[in-house]
């Protein structure tokens, strides 16, 4: 069975009260409705992430990830989590080149490709965010862009169990929080696209790399994308802030 990955990057909102309400009322829309082959990824800010692993208890179909860490065990590093951390806090997973930490916080290919190799390394599984700028994809980028986030954040990736810890999320930058989603047949043609790369990449294994789409997911458009090849889920960011709709795109 192929799963599909619906996962909801709270970004810096939501109070640990908010988070546990978010939290308690998605279970609650979601009970007994989930299907078997969906899996939800709660991604709250760090201060939320206990009472989100706390309020989720043993229900199945949830995990938590975090939206970032540093790339060592531990040190003199302030203000930074480890993957250990976030291990002992309960989470499975974390963000890695996510479009706002690549441009707002300048984490470049080199060191993301530290915090892939050292987080896989170090148990977690990793979300890698890649997708290209409206500047690169108009000049004719996008697979050039593509192509260079992809080999350069999996260079350190030899050891193929490692690798089945991986996932890719494909975000177009311009289509993240404008409102602006990318047509099905843009979607289809980068996740293909992604898909081969991995296979380059990759000797073997390639094939089960889950690949999910980002970029505006909403209630009104999660049809036409989940059912797309190479599409393995959506990662949401606006439209997750709220129960009801982000558990109509759970459902969707
Ligand atoms: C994101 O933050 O990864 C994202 C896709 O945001 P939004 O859904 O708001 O475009």
């Amino acid at each position: 069975m192929t799963k599909q990955f619906m996962a909801a990057n709270w970004k810096m909102f939501k109070t640990r009260q908010e988070a546990e309400e978010t939290t308690r009322e998605l279970l609650s829309l979601t009970a007994t409705k989930l299907p078997g082959d969906r899996e939800v990824l709660l991604i709250p800010p760090f201060t939320s992430i206990a009472a989100v692993v706390e309020t989720i208890g043993s229900r199945t179909g949830f995990s938590v990830g975090a939206q970032n860490f540093y790339p060592a065990e531990s040190g003199a590093y302030t203000g930074e989590i480890s993957p250990g951390m976030l291990l002992d806090l309960g989470c499975s997973f974390a963000l890695v080149g996510h479009s706002e930490r690549r441009h707002l916080f300048h984490e470049g290919d080199d060191f993301l490709a530290r915090k892939v190799s050292f987080g896989l390394e170090k148990g977690l599984k990793i979300i890698l965010c890649i997708g290209e700028t409206l500047n690169q994809r108009k000049e004719g980028l996008l697979e050039t862009t593509l192509s260079r986030q992809l080999t350069s954040a999996l260079s350190g990736i030899s050891n193929l169990d490692i690798a089945s810890r991986l996932s890719l999320a494909y975000e177009p930058v311009w289509a993240i929080g404008t409102g602006e989603v990318a047509g099905t047949e843009d979607i289809g043609e980068a996740h293909n696209f992604v898909r081969s790369e991995l296979k380059n990449i990759f000797s073997r294994g390639a094939e089960e790399i889950p690949i999910l789409y980002g970029g505006s997911v909403k209630p009104g458009n999660i049809s036409e994308i989940i059912p797309l090849d190479n599409v393995d889920g959506v990662l949401v960011g606006g439209a997750s802030l709220q129960a009801e709709g982000f558990s109509r795109i759970v459902l969707g």
